[in-house]
């Protein structure tokens, strides 16, 4: 049985150096908690970065996602198989929609949403061919494909990857007057995240959603969500948006909507927006596969419910006074963002960077990731306990501590 620093020595000998993980190794997982290689458990804070809201290996997936594994797991979409139109149906009623069109990573459920606005725009909005235009906000995070870094204000992801595709405008997040002022005739839609999770769990300023709401209706163009990281429960409704009462034309969703178990990805709107698109214009072999489906269906089944929105909603009650209290006395917290279970935490540079406080927080058992610099993103499970929520937030406490 191989120790966890020669599987570590092993990845940096095969595998491509695209990401710096954490030391650890897991082996096995359930619920909020992971087990390394070495037996050592870890408390899970980061949650896949939201893939995992409903926790590792929940019984009612697993159940799903193994009986379908006995039926039929691939068609492609040349054939119809019998969980496509349940999934379909129940992703279009949870959001309020009528139509869904399945992909597999966020990342590409972008892309499509990028080709379903300009369809839109040439087909509907009758913006003269090849000019339609994009407004999208800084400090994005919409993927790593080259299309969607091309609008990605972060040097990191964009440098040596150009030529990047045209057709974007990028205007600071959260400032109304800015996203004003760049539609023009051209634009066909705007893409947010109603709350950016990369950028560092930056909530935009109240009334700004309600704002490119109402700016978007007026000027006829789409308001199109990425609401891969932010919603499905995490901010403690179904969607961020719908903290401001917003209902955007376009949904963006992925991550949780996949349970943690298969990629699942989609772009959910009313036919007059996604029924744009006519046979052999857009696809996907592994999109709306019966496994995906059979998954995705429970997740949606389990949302239905409000009880996952519910508890997140309580649970970060709980996670936001205790963080709010360790900002406000004296210590290395400068600022905490957020909303539900999910949270910015920015620390004083001089304390250590987001690297360091991460393995800190490592050797005392609570698996957290750094987002830039000194800022860390905590995004426990949705099916954590509480106690096990307010231990985790006491080792993080005695690391900015310095206990
Ligand atoms: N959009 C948002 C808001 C995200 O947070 C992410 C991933 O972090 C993506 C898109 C890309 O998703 P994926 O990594 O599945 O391609």
């Amino acid at each position: 049985m191989s120790t966890a620093d020669d599987l570590i020595a092993e990845t940096e000998a095969h595998c491509a150096h695209t990401y710096h993980p954490l030391p650890v190794v897991v082996a096995r997982a359930e619920g909020a908690w992971v087990t390394d290689v070495e037996g050592r458990r870890f408390l899970d804070f980061l949650a896949g970065y939201s893939a995992l809201n409903f926790g590792h290996g929940h019984p009612r997936l697993l159940d799903a996602a193994r009986a379908q594994l006995d039926r039929v797991t691939l068609t492609s979409r040349a054939f119809h198989h019998d969980r496509f139109a349940p999934f379909c149906a129940g992703l279009a009623a949870l959001c309020g929609k009528e139509m869904v069109l399945p992909m597999n990573t966020g990342a590409e459920a972008v892309e499509t949403a990028v080709k379903t606005a300009r369809k839109w725009g040439y087909r509907v909005r009758g913006v003269p061919a090849g000019r339609a235009r994009i407004v999208v906000a800084e400090g994005n995070f919409h993927g790593r494909t080259t299309t969607v870094i091309s609008f990605s204000t972060d040097p990191e992801a964009r440098a040596d990857f150009g030529p990047y595709t045209p057709g974007f405008d990028v205007v600071p997040y959260g400032d109304l007057a800015a996203l004003r002022g760049a539609l023009t005739e051209d634009t066909v839609a705007v893409l947010l995240e109603p709350i950016q999770g990369e950028a560092g769990v930056r909530v935009p300023p109240p009334g700004y959603l309600a704002g490119v709401r109402e700016l978007t209706r007026e000027r006829g163009v789409l308001f199109v969500a990425d609401e891969i990281q932010s919603g499905l429960g995490r901010t403690g409704r179904t969607f961020a948006c719908e903290h401001e009462g917003v209902v955007p034309d376009v949904y963006v969703l992925g991550k949780a909507l996949g349970g943690g178990i298969v990629p699942v990805s989609a772009v959910v709107a009313d036919e007059e927006v996604l029924g744009v698109f006519r046979p052999g214009e857009h696809g996907s072999t592994f999109g709306g596969n019966p496994l995906a489906c059979a998954v995705a269906l429970e997740v949606v089944a389990m949302l239905r419910t409000g009880e996952y929105q519910e508890r997140a909603a309580r649970l970060g009650e709980v996670l936001h006074r205790r963080l709010s209290a360790s900002a406000a006395g004296p210590g290395p917290v400068t600022e905490v963002r957020g909303r539900g279970l999910w949270a910015g935490v920015d620390v004083d540079p001089a304390y250590g960077t987001g690297r360091e406080l991460s393995e800190r927080l490592l050797r005392r058992g609570v698996l957290v990731k750094e987002t830039h610099g000194s800022t860390l993103r905590l995004a426990p499970p949705l099916v954590i306990s509480e106690e096990d929520l307010e231990w985790g937030v006491d080792r993080l406490a005695a690391v900015l501590g310095g206990a």
